[in-house]
């Protein structure tokens, strides 16, 4: 039997307001924290916007179910108020390793003992912050893909020290909450779907920062030679280009550079930010 019950996500941004939904979806009760009340009210607006998109995808379940999902939500910017009686917290705040160290040591002074902490990160693995969150064996991954309602696999995923018991618990919510888990079996940055996408998103904004081709020719010969639905730039749209332009500022090579600079001046400084804020490498 799973205890899993009482959920608080950290930050309510593109993935966070989609973790909480699709919890709350399921019959959690979830609280959703950020830093301050223009952060919620954002992260409110995610949530009311994925009523409709619910309604429209779950055709099997009861009428109605994604605005009782989305009334039942509550959102605090007090982190001692959003945890006090949390079963698991699940972090999903900007991928900045000093952010999230510090969001940890925070949340590890105020969480409850039985509270299993678990990290949404896309390119870090929890040992990275194990030391600030303070309790190993109830601390681990679960790692969501965007669109979560469609692209349902959670990627479970511990460190040496995690427990079995909050490992197999994390699993059991997964699954209650109509996630399809995905067992990693040790650390390994970008899981196993990150392992296989980052390397191809990488090559197509190096192919594009080195003029080598077009954004829509890179997409068009990865659906046409590959028989994928989309190309690297509209999977860039749907992941975000804020996510996108932390993860390239964080890279090594010259071309991360460049496109990190192209992101920022071409794109989030003008308010494109993907699909999400209706512009990004397409309208729509
Ligand atoms: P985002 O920028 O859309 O949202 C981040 C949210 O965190 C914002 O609401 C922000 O106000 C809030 N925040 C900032 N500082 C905070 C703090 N100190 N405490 C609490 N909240 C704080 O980012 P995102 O795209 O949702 O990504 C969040 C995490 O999820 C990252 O670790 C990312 O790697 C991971 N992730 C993202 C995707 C994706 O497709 N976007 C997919 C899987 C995992």
């Amino acid at each position: 039997m799973n205890t899993l019950t009482n959920i608080t996500v950290l930050g309510g941004g593109v993935l966070g307001a989609q973790i909480a939904f699709q919890a709350a979806f399921h019959g959690k009760n979830v609280t959703i924290y950020d830093i301050n009340d223009e952060a919620l009210d954002a992260a409110r607006e995610r949530v009311e916007k994925l009523v409709p998109v619910y309604t429209q995808a779950m055709t099997d379940a009861p009428e109605g179910q994604g605005a009782k999902a989305a009334a039942s939500m509550k959102l605090s910017a007090d982190l001692a108020e959003a945890v006090s009686d949390a079963d698991l917290v699940i972090e999903a705040i900007p991928e900045i390793l000093d952010l999230k160290k510090r969001v940890f040591a925070d949340l590890a002074s105020v969480a409850p003992e039985k509270t299993i902490f678990a990290t949404n990160s896309s390119t870090m693995v929890p040992s990275q912050f194990a030391a600030e969150a303070g309790r190993p064996d109830r601390f681990l991954a679960l790692h969501f893909a965007n669109n979560i309602w469609v692209q349902n696999v959670a990627e479970v995923m511990g460190t040496e020290r995690t427990s079995q018991e909050a490992y197999d618990a994390v699993v059991e919510y997964a699954k209650e909450t109509g996630m399809d888990p995905i067992l990693v079996k040790k650390e390994q940055p970008g899981y196993v779907l990150n392992s296989l996408l980052v390397p191809l998103l990488k090559a197509s904004s190096a192919l594009y920062v080195n003029g080598v081709a077009d954004v829509e020719t890179i997409d068009h010969a990865w659906r046409k030679g590959t028989g994928a639905q989309s190309g690297p730039f509209q999977m860039y749209d749907v992941i975000g280009l804020r996510t996108a332009y932390n993860v390239a500022s964080a890279g090594t090579t010259p071309e991360d550079a460049a496109f990190a600079e192209v992101l920022k001046t071409e794109f989030l400084d003008k308010g494109k930010f993907g699909i999400a804020s209706g512009e990004g490498f397409y309208k729509y």
